[in-house]
């Protein structure tokens, strides 16, 4: 989908709740700040049973309802064909599928057939797990069934780590979906990455240094006695805000005299990665030759205490020159990983 050169701005409650929510979420809209398009979540896919789990096909027409009064196009979640068709049937302008559902081939591949030769917008979500390629596999089964107003919405991964991220962001996936689907349009849903109001900004701010086409961000009149995801949603008073405070950026550089300084320093790190390249293939041709020496003498391939020691020495030396400690040990580990695969398929020769 061609989203055009002004940032896509999507808004709206978590859950479409009450019929007088949605009016009043219009009309605010309508006094602080209108969004190009309009969510409310209509069934709640929620981790536990019991806890609210959206108003369900009731919930359409409110949505809608509400899109009329603003004049803007509507969205909402499905997770099966059921909703598919609800949603079609209630004049639903845009559809989008949810994190949980999007893991699931089977159900993508049900929804994206009930939608076979209609023309409707669909926004995927990525999976709750970092794998680019579920994400890409999702966006190609639509594809397939002609749908080609496609846009991802990237709104961070699950973790077992702490975090204060309620969605770590993992910000390369995103970038690995768009350098393999270019036609894809790519927005940032950062409600769901952040979790909590206050990490908003931030992550708004890096979806637009990143070239995002737009934002997701969840909105309610009353955030504090919202039915889901209360702590994440804003009011439009502060939607407007926090919009105003954002810097959008040019991803089309037309300064000359900037191009030129960028071409020089690009030409710089063109050379430095050159010589990066040709220092790793010298290390590689070293590693070899102890293989052989390592092979002929019969000795082990891991040597426990050596690899030690060039971590220690290594770590104290990116230390001096100011590198991120969990980049450079991840980097040493990566170079380490291919010496001693290379050394064990000697042996095995
Ligand atoms: C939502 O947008 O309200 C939602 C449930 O999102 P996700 O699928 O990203 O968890
Ligand atoms: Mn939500």
């Amino acid at each position: 989908m061609d989203i055009g050169d002004e940032p896509l701005l999507i808004a709206g409650p978590c859950s479409a709740e009450s019929e007088e929510q949605m009016i009043l979420i219009a009309d605010l809209f309508l006094k602080h700040r209108k969004p190009n398009i309009l969510r409310a979540g209509i069934w709640k896919p929620r981790t536990r049973p019991n806890s609210f789990e959206g108003v369900g096909e009731v919930g359409l027409k409110w949505l809608k309802d509400a899109g009329i009064k603003l004049n803007i196009p509507v969205i909402t979640e499905v997770a099966n064909t059921k909703h598919a068709e609800q949603a079609l049937e209630a004049g639903i302008d845009m559809l989008w599928i949810g994190a949980r559902t999007t893991v699931n081939p089977f159900l993508v591949q049900e929804i994206a057939e009930s939608l076979r030769g209609v023309d409707i917008p669909v926004f995927v979500k990525n999976p709750i797990n970092p794998d680019v390629n579920l994400w890409i596999g999702a966006l190609e089964r639509f594809q397939a069934m002609g749908i080609n107003k496609l846009v991802a919405i990237h709104r961070g991964f699950s973790s077992y780590d702490r975090s204060v991220y309620r969605n770590v962001p993992m910000w390369e996936i995103p970038i690995e979906l768009k350098a393999n689907c270019p036609e894809v349009e790519l927005i940032c849903d950062p409600s769901h990455i952040a979790g909590t109001r206050d990490l908003l900004k931030q992550i708004c701010q890096r979806a637009f240094d990143l070239d995002f086409a737009g934002l997701m961000i969840e909105t309610h009149p009353n955030p504090e006695s919202a039915l889901s995801d209360k702590e994440q949603q804003i009011t439009p008073k502060v939607l407007d805000q926090l919009c105003s405070n954002l810097k959008p950026r040019d991803s089309k550089i037309s300064n000359q005299n900037f191009i030129t300084k960028l071409e020089i320093l690009r030409d710089k790190i063109d050379e430095i990665d050159a010589s990066l390249l040709k220092k790793l293939a010298q290390r590689l041709e070293i590693i070899r030759e102890i293989g052989t020496y390592k092979k002929e003498n019969n000795v082990t391939v891991l040597q426990i205490d050596r690899w030690k020691r060039i971590l220690d020495t290594r770590m104290e030396w990116s230390n001096h020159l100011e590198l991120n400690e969990t980049w450079m040990k991840e980097l040493l580990s990566f170079i380490h990983t291919e010496s001693i695969r290379v050394q064990t398929e000697m042996m095995a020769d």
